[in-house]
């Protein structure tokens, strides 16, 4: 069995990276960053204040959210597509502070990993979620580079961008994380740090799964 945690801050590529080394060795990949974004469109839907603690302790005792098969689905709803606009990120950063938001997402990642090889990624998985994962990977990027790479991707959409704006939002999204009290976006005293500004996705991919096989002869 091998559980592979991957963290970093936004853009750096993670669920890219994660899906093609999940594909590549045969491991359940679970985008933690999707259950904090279904969240923050729940919340935002029914007008909840990130303030407002006893109603959101409420709402969340009645919310199903899951991963599965690689879709994101919330109270029964597929909503991988409508979680993906830049709103939403800003909510998922916002809500994603909230102690009670955190322990029931937690909980939900530690069920679906329980007993099985998994790639993870997030903000605090190494950290946090699989503290004893056998291989943890800390995947960054320079901040212009990952304002870049989600500008072309939007582009690449269709989507009307503005690099500047893009690259602002990814600067306070990295402040909000690193800075949060509980469970900030920090490296893993034991992992491994990939800063992959120079590097190719194939070449990540490459070295990750050369990792993983390291790990898994030992
Ligand atoms: O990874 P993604 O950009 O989809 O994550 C959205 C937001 O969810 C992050 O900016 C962060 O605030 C929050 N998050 C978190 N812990 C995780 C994954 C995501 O706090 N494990």
């Amino acid at each position: 069995m091998i559980r592979i945690a991957i963290d970093g801050p936004g853009g750096a590529g993670k669920s890219t990276i994660a899906k093609l080394v999940g594909d590549k060795l045969g491991l359940e990949y679970i985008d933690t960053g999707a259950m904090y974004r279904a969240v923050g469109l729940k919340l935002n839907r029914e007008r909840i204040k990130p303030d407002d603690l006893l109603s959101i302790s409420n709402i969340l005792e009645e919310t199903s959210i899951d991963f599965a098969n690689g879709k994101i689905i919330l109270d029964g709803d597929d909503v991988s597509d409508i979680i993906r606009t830049q709103e939403i990120s800003k909510l998922a950063s916002i809500y994603s502070q909230i102690p009670e938001v955190r322990s029931k997402l937690v909980d939900i990642q530690r069920k679906i990993a329980a007993g099985k090889s998994v790639i993870m990624d997030g903000r605090d998985i190494g950290t946090n979620v699989l503290t004893d994962a056998e291989l943890k990977i800390f995947l960054t990027a320079d901040s212009m580079v990952r304002a870049r790479r989600r500008y072309e991707e939007l582009r690449s959409k269709g989507v009307k961008a503005n690099l500047d704006d893009i690259h602002e939002e990814i600067k306070d999204r990295d402040y909000q994380d690193m800075n949060r009290k509980l469970n900030p976006l920090v490296q893993a005293e034991d992992a491994v740090m990939l800063d992959t500004s120079d590097m190719t996705i194939d070449e990540v991919v490459n070295t990750i799964v050369a990792m993983a096989a390291r790990v898994s002869c030992n």
